[in-house]
């Protein structure tokens, strides 16, 4: 920061803007993980020694962190320049690195910052090359992105957004709806998935989509996750009590954040006891990704799960990177099939070979298999002749919120789904 700060001011008086690249690794942690941390220190170090050897002399490398670099270029003489040498520094990097193991290919993002006049602080800069580099993970990784103004505008939105949820949380600003998770056999409902909504003040109903990563980057999903678990434990037992009830089953996705709480089972353990549940009426959906990076915290926090009796599912499942021996290591229930993969069912031979594998894999291990996205009847159909046992989707119904689920739709001889005769409508509360 101090090399970079003299080189702004110099940069005024010589009107030669100087360049700021932030640089991180792609997936680096995968190569630690299976790899090792020896491994991984000597792929950072030959991305050290490979980043100062195609820079010029004057130029600075730093090791900002874990696996992030900054590179501050002074004397730049256009934007093209800096962007030739962030593709330099992109190949260089690229090349194979030689293990003693094998080689490894690592690749890495870059977002390029440069000073355009006395606003542009060492500070500002290292920010704003951070938020071009957030954009080059976005648009697949392994590229350079240059910071624009737009980019910070969007950085700000990310903050208001963060400064709001906080404010949310306390306001209990947050409902949940709830979406069936149907047999494919019968149509009759056996579990809902609790989905988080946010009613903002000025923008209306929030999707997940529209807070749920900032509110993964900031830790702010904890609290919040928590509170959806409580409330969906309180839900299904509210549902459970109803006279006629059929055995009915809550779906609560969790976040790889809460996972690596280690007091994660006791809240979960807690939220049951208030609400009077049993912990085999309630399913935690996790992500691929929650097996594949799992530390020895995930590892004791999902052991306890297991013994407290609720079941495991795999979220998204065929997006992520577990193989199969994470499916018995873990000891997982249930798979979801995510929904890029039925969507094309029938349509595109090969994901619909996914599909039918996914399904036949699912019953080898005695698992149940839930199709998610199912929005037309052939979709339904196709997975029922597959063997598919569960499904979810807006064929079936469309997430609502609790109160549009009445004991009677959910009781042993209520709806099955979909409900062909009449179009889908709101229920209104008690009927
Ligand atoms: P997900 O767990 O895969 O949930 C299914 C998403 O697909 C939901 O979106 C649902 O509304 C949507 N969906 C259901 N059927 C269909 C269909 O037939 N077609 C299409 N196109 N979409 C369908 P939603 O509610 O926007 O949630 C998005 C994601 O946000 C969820 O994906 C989940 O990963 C996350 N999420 C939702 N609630 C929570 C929560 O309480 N905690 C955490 N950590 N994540 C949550
Ligand atoms: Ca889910
Ligand atoms: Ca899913």
């Amino acid at each position: 920061m101090d090399r970079l700060e003299q080189a702004v001011a110099r940069s005024e008086r010589r009107s030669h803007p100087v360049a700021v690249m932030f640089l991180d690794l792609d997936r680096f942690k995968v190569i630690n993980d299976s790899l090792g941390h020896t491994a991984g220190d000597q792929v950072l170090i030959r991305v050290g020694q490979r980043l100062r050897a195609s820079l010029r002399p004057g130029d600075t490398v730093c090791r900002f962190g874990g696996d992030e670099f900054v590179v501050l270029c002074e004397d730049m003489r256009s934007e093209s320049e800096a962007t030739h040498i962030a593709t330099r520094l992109g190949w260089s990097v690229a090349h194979p690195i030689p293990l003693p193991t094998g080689e490894v290919v690592v690749t890495t993002s870059i977002g390029v910052a440069i000073a355009k006049g006395p606003q542009d602080s060492a500070e500002n800069l290292v920010r704003d090359a951070d938020a071009a580099l957030y954009r080059a993970k976005e648009r697949g990784r392994a590229r350079h992105e240059l910071f624009d103004h737009r980019m910070r505008s969007r950085a700000v939105l990310r903050l208001q957004t963060e400064s709001e949820l906080r404010h949310a949380i306390g306001a209990e600003a947050f409902e949940t709806h709830y979406q069936p998770i149907v047999r494919l056999a019968d149509g009759h409902p056996v579990a809902m998935e609790a989905l988080l909504r946010w009613r903002h003040p000025d923008r209306g109903l929030l999707a997940p989509a529209d807070f749920i990563p900032v509110a993964e980057e900031t830790g702010l999903i904890v609290p919040l996750g928590n509170w959806v678990m409580r409330e969906a434990c309180r839900q299904a037992s509210r549902w459970l009590s109803a006279p006629n009830a059929a055995p009915l089953t809550v779906a609560v996705n969790v976040s790889p954040r809460q996972i690596a709480q280690p007091t994660f089972a006791d809240e979960v353990r807690a939220a049951l006891a208030s609400a009077d549940l049993q912990p085999t009426s309630l399913w935690l959906e996790i992500t691929e990704s929650v097996l594949v990076e799992a530390t020895s915290i995930t590892l004791r926090v999902l052991d306890r799960l297991r013994g407290l009796g609720v079941r495991l599912a795999i979220d998204d499942f065929g997006t992520g990177y577990a193989s199969l021996g994470y499916l018995r290591r873990f000891n997982v229930d249930m798979l979801k099939i995510d929904r890029s993969f039925v969507s094309v069912l029938g349509r595109d031979a090969e994901d619909s070979a996914i599909v039918a594998a996914i399904i036949s894999l699912a019953r080898a291990l005695g698992l149940s298999v839930v199709a998610e996205g199912v929005e037309t009847p052939e979709q339904a159909e196709h997975l029922r002749a597959l063997g598919c046992n569960l499904a979810q989707g807006y064929h079936f119904a469309h997430p609502q919120p609790a109160e549009a689920w009445s004991s009677s739709v959910l009781a042993a001889n209520g709806r099955r789904f979909p409900e062909r005769p009449r179009p889908w409508r709101l229920q209104a509360p008690g009927t």
